[in-house]
């Protein structure tokens, strides 16, 4: 079936005891049993649910993966993605990866033994300088936020590989969509499904696909043992998010690139990162791998004065960190998404304070042009 086709069908069938074409939200702690071993596959809700069963099997299908488990929110996704790795393993990571993402690893995960090292993904060679024995999990955000640097998913698998690491790759800002990194060979997807997955800006929650059956038992033994799983009414939102993804997805990405094309030719712009604009740097890897560029972009205003002016000049954004959802949204990265992270490696990473990022939601084209154009008016 096509893309859009399993967005819609794929995870479920009508009720079986009504018919309703929606999966019911079974909002149920506990499921009786009819004796003693005897039940119908459901005993206890942190363990299973049939709504969350459902959205598991859509988006494994979205994703090509052979299953899915389900999390309360993308942190909670990756946190059980890091359940790979043990006391003394070293975990290679793209240097910008979100910023929640950095600071589980660095705070949280570093107590455990975990070890990590993070490069510039894109560039291949500084993955494969520091790749050894001790390496179980190459872990990777394409595009990055917010500068949308690419990297090659099929070359990094191949390295991981060769020295018997998983590769994982952060799919939240391309969704299924544009980007399948278990068919280009990655072993491990997650997501936030909080942005684009939902879409609707009501819901927090994460999702991991495995390509090995192996790993999907794993995955679903951690939502069991660890219990940070997503919620029945969690589940029945992302399910109805997905159903509309493709369509959501077409328009986050024409959108963008009319915009994208637009800021660049904005002498108040001094550089608009979007990985359509040909001058892009990874520009030819992102039309190998992807199958649209989505709806991020960020562009550099030169000043935080600058920043400040075009955020509080716009009245269709709405500043607030998220993306993904139905509205356009702007922030202010240096201070909001990335403060965290410290003033020199945002400077090294290109987060200046000029900076701001888009995520273009799929109001009337229009009207998103003209408060851009009024907004750096006042520049
Ligand atoms: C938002 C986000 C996360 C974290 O997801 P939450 O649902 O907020 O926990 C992880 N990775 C990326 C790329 C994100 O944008």
């Amino acid at each position: 079936m096509g893309f859009a086709t399993d967005a819609i069908h794929a995870g479920q069938e009508p009720d079986p005891s009504t018919g309703a074409i929606i999966t019911p939200i079974f909002q149920t702690s506990t499921y009786v049993q009819d004796g003693l071993g005897k039940h119908k596959g459901f005993e206890y809700g942190r363990t299973s649910n049939p709504t969350r069963s459902a959205v598991e099997g859509n988006i494994a299908a979205l994703e090509k993966g052979a299953g899915a488990a389900a999390f309360a929110s993308g942190m909670a996704a990756t946190s059980a993605v890091l359940s790979f790795a043990k006391e003394g393993d070293r975990v290679v990571a793209t240097e910008d990866v979100y910023g929640g993402t950095y600071r589980l690893f660095e705070k949280v995960l570093k107590q455990y033994g975990i070890r990590f090292t993070y490069v510039d993904s894109s560039r291949l060679e500084q993955i494969e300088r520091v790749m050894g024995d001790d390496v179980a999990m190459v872990f990777i955000e394409t595009p990055t936020n917010p500068i949308l640097r690419i990297t090659d998913i099929s070359a990094v698998a191949k390295i991981a590989h060769r020295h018997g690491a998983r590769l994982v790759v952060d799919n939240t800002f391309m969704s299924p969509f544009f980007q399948r990194p278990l068919v280009l060979g990655a072993d491990l997807v997650s997501h936030s499904t909080t942005k684009f997955l939902n879409g609707h800006s009501d819901s927090i929650g994460g999702m991991v696909v495995a390509a090995n059956p192996k790993d999907v038992d794993h995955l679903h033994f951690i939502q069991n043992a660890v219990g940070a799983i997503l919620s029945p009414f969690d589940s029945w939102l992302l399910l109805r998010g997905t159903k509309t993804l493709a369509l959501r997805m077409e328009r986050h990405n024409a959108s963008a690139m009319v915009l994208a094309r637009f800021l660049s030719q904005q002498p108040k712009v001094a550089k608009t990162h979007y990985p359509g604009l040909p001058d892009h740097s990874g520009h030819e890897l992102a039309r190998s791998q992807m199958s649209g560029f989505g709806g991020m972009i960020s562009f550099e205003t030169g000043s935080l004065d600058n920043a400040r002016n075009v955020l509080e000049g716009l009245h269709v954004f709405s500043l607030a960190e998220s993306l993904g959802g139905v509205e356009s949204l702007i922030c202010h990265p240096a201070s909001m998404t990335h403060a965290s992270i410290p003033e020199v490696d945002r400077q090294r990473l290109g987060v200046s304070d000029g900076l701001v990022r888009l995520s273009v939601g799929v109001e009337d084209l229009e009207d998103l042009q003209a408060d851009l154009e009024q907004a750096l008016e006042r520049l």
